[in-house]
């Protein structure tokens, strides 16, 4: 029986953020849109029971990604997560959550108690002024709250968002910021430039946002690498750095170009070799209307994913997919990246270093395409 990774979208958010592109509908706490949880909620275990029944399949991650699941509550979440369970299985899965810090009464206890063992909070700041200007709704107090509430339920694997290059920040609000993860003795951090995304307020607005420069941009990713490396994070993709034995198993699957199911408006599904999605609408969803998105699964597409690892592509684990070594030409494309120092490969395989991954996209379509 095969083995794929679950990724559970929940498009709600309390209030869009300016920044943000992911798919969500703003959702406030009265009764009528109480509804629209709890009609969602059905829908998606409709799907699960469904998908159940026709795959043979059995899943070791599962991720509840948004939006912001949270907002569900922790009696949802947990219906969700029994219908998972009923149709994937899901032992020894890495079973995470999304929570914004804003959710005050979300029931840690509930969550551990159904099975959930990992939250990935949304702190994206530790200073306050950072966070009005990225319109969130929480303080670093209401995030301090969240973190101590989620260890005393027992959840011992927590990872904290983090956003670099952001408005009214400096080097040394960013240092505050690693250094307040590094001080929550998390397990993990994912890292993130601040990107504006056509179509936001913030892409309406940047010229009044004072947004440092793409040199800084850079100054400010090298210096979280090298900070969080020294205080015991390792970097194993791009964005995403982990105590050791820590690493997000979810979005390996990605990564390594495995097969995944994503459920719920926006998410992405690779299955048996073929690629599709929802489209941006809960509409379009109730209908269960799937885009394909052809084909996946090949060489390049193994190696683009592959290489935004810091272990990159590995001879190892090329030959286990592809039955063969990787080829030459993608050695000797890389040489002169390699001379600037952007890339390192030797008899295990090929990586990018940190200076690279500021620029992996041009250094992945060259060795890809010269
Ligand atoms: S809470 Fe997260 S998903 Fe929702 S709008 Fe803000 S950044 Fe986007």
């Amino acid at each position: 029986m095969k083995t794929i990774g679950v990724y559970i979208h929940i498009p709600f958010c309390k209030r869009k953020c300016p920044y943000c592109d992911f798919y969500s509908v703003s959702h406030s706490a009265s009764a009528g849109d109480d509804r629209i949880l709890d009609d969602y909620t059905e829908l998606l275990c409709q799907r699960l029971k469904e998908d159940g029944e026709r795959l043979s399949c059995q899943a070791d991650t599962l991720y509840f990604g948004g939006g912001t699941p949270s907002l569900l509550g922790a009696e949802r979440l947990c219906r969700i997560l029994r219908q998972a369970k009923e149709s994937f299985g899901l032992s020894d899965a890495e079973i995470t959550l999304e929570v914004n810090p804003e959710k005050r009464d979300l029931d840690f206890d509930r969550l551990r108690q159904e099975g959930f063992n990992r939250i990935s909070i949304g702190l994206q700041s530790a200073n306050d002024n950072e966070l009005q200007a990225l319109g969130r709704l929480h303080s670093v107090s209401d995030a301090e709250f969240c973190i101590t509430r989620a260890r005393q339920a027992g959840f011992e694997n927590l990872s904290l968002d983090l956003m670099i290059a952001v408005p009214r920040q400096t080097r040394e609000s960013l240092l505050h910021s690693i250094h307040f993860c590094a001080l929550q003795e998390v397990t993990h951090i994912s890292a993130y430039l601040l990107k504006i995304e056509p179509g936001t307020p913030f892409d309406r607005m940047k010229d009044r946002l004072l947004l440092c420069d793409d040199d800084e941009q850079a100054e400010r990713y090298l210096l979280t690498v090298e900070t969080l490396q020294r205080l015991g994070y390792q970097q194993y993709e791009i964005s995403n750095f982990a105590r050791p034995g820590f690493e997000g198993r979810h979005n390996l699957h990605y990564w390594h170009d495995e097969e995944y199911l994503g459920y719920g408006p926006s998410a992405h599904s690779f299955l048996n070799g073929q690629r599709f999605f929802y489209d941006r609408s809960m509409e379009s969803y109730r209908r269960d209307i799937r885009i394909s998105d052809g084909t996946g699964g090949d060489e390049e597409e193994y190696l683009l994913l592959a290489l935004r690892l810091r272990e990159g592509v590995t001879e190892e684990r090329f030959f286990r997919r592809f039955g063969y070594p990787i080829p030459r030409r993608y050695y000797q494309r890389a040489i002169p990246f390699q001379k600037a120092g952007y890339l390192s490969s030797d008899s295990h395989g090929i990586r990018l270093t940190p200076k690279g991954f500021l620029v992996s996209n041009t250094i992945i379509s060259t060795l890809l395409t010269p």
